[in-house]
């Protein structure tokens, strides 16, 4: 779960990282009154969950509240990256006199949380990792240990942090990487760190990204979710208990077990096909989930077939099926579908979703040349209709 930068600095304060606290507006007015409560210039961000929104426009700065206002007006309604901005920061500018990154990742290729630092701050990370790659210190953290302080210093002196800011610059990284780990972050990040002209060290922009599968032992963070930028079909999905990821091809797929579902997503491209998504009903899947399955993949206009790809171990083939043939009468259009169910009880699935016409496939191979004929037969006839 990707939480807004103003979010994320919540998080941040509570473990003393210099920020210049600011307040949320979802108005031009709002954001002027906020301006005005700041007195002093203030910086007008975007709050939506992509990068480079200063390249985009959506982050200017404001001398008076009726200049915040009036960039407030600019910035609300904004599309960047695909994503309308509803939401502004209004905070108090600062007066930057260097820019650094600073961030903490889960790197799974070292099996270890990495301090990521670079002394060319404001731009992304990932630019500066093509263009410059070693303008960039990745140093591994000690897996028990955590940061230690010879850490901290080499990570300041890479910066070449100045000798009178190194003690603040070692309160940032101490608590970011305590904000990390406290709250299971997949990233944290500060870009950029600032030295301000008058001496100080600040965070001017913070992203932190949780990891989902941990967000149940963190019933506080769970409200931080913006789900007006969560893709509808996945916030479903998540609500009937299924993992859905949605992609963009034609191909549904109704698989249970995740690598099962992995190994079915490159097979349909094997095939020649894109799938539409990637979907785990999870192990011993009962009609009603089998059928909110079918509703979030069909929702799905892009979709012209439907995999579904069963292995029963505990769960029993033949409620799959019947699951499948209920679930297919509420279905709001026809779309074909090809059913490989195997394991327990696979005959007598087989059976049931013959009797109910659906296209059936023993092996996986066959499952996946099929769905791809299948949708394209779908295409083919909408381009002769
Ligand atoms: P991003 O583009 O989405 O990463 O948004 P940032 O919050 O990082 O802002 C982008 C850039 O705008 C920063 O790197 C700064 O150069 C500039 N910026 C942001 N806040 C301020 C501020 O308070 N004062 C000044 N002078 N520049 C700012
Ligand atoms: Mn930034």
């Amino acid at each position: 779960m990707k939480l807004q930068e103003y979010r994320s600095k919540e998080i941040l304060a509570r473990y003393g990282v210099p920020l210049l606290p600011g307040e949320t507006a979802t108005s031009p007015e709002e954001a002027r009154a906020a301006a005005q409560r700041i007195a002093g210039a203030v910086v007008v961000k975007a709050q939506v969950l992509v990068g480079g929104r200063g390249k985009a426009g959506g982050v200017k700065l404001a001398a008076t509240p009726q200049e915040a206002e009036a960039r407030a007006r600019e910035i609300i309604g904004l599309e960047i990256k695909g994503v309308t901005v509803r939401t502004v920061l209004v905070a108090p500018a600062a007066e930057i006199a260097k820019e650094y990154y600073l961030g903490l990742i889960l790197d799974r290729a070292a099996k270890a949380v990495t301090v990521i630092a670079s002394a060319e701050g404001g731009v992304e990370i990932e630019e500066t990792a093509r263009t410059n790659p070693e303008a960039i210190l990745r140093l591994a953290l000690h897996p028990l240990i955590g940061l230690q302080d010879h850490n901290v210093r080499r990570a300041s002196f890479f910066l070449g942090i100045p000798p009178d800011l190194r003690r603040d610059f070692a309160a940032v990284l101490k608590g970011l990487h305590a904000a990390f780990m406290d709250s299971d972050a997949d990233i944290a990040e500060i870009n950029p760190l600032v030295v301000t002209t008058d001496g100080r060290l600040v965070a001017l922009d913070a992203k932190i990204v949780l990891d989902d599968s941990a967000l149940p032992r963190h019933p506080d963070l769970e409200p931080m979710r913006d789900l007006n930028e969560e893709e509808p079909a996945e916030v479903q999905a998540r609500e009937a208990g299924i993992s859905f990821i949605k992609l963009d091809g034609t191909i549904g797929c109704m698989v249970n077990g995740a690598g099962l579902a992995m190994t079915t997503m490159d097979l349909v491209k094997l095939a020649g096909g894109e799938p539409a998504n990637f979907l785990d009903i999870g192990g011993g899947a009962k009609a009603d989930r089998v059928a909110a399955a079918f509703r979030i993949i069909l929702d799905d206009p892009n979709v012209q077939a439907v995999l579904v790809n069963i292995f029963g171990g505990i769960t029993r083939g033949d409620e799959v099926a019947r699951g499948i043939v209920e679930a297919r009468q509420t279905f709001t259009r026809e779309v074909p579908m090809v059913a490989r169910i195997v394991g327990t009880n696979a005959a007598e699935a087989a059976e049931i979703l013959r009797a109910a016409r659906l296209i059936t496939a023993t092996s996986l191979d066959d499952a996946a040349a099929k769905a791809v004929a299948a949708a394209r037969g779908v295409q083919a006839s909408e381009r002769l209709g």
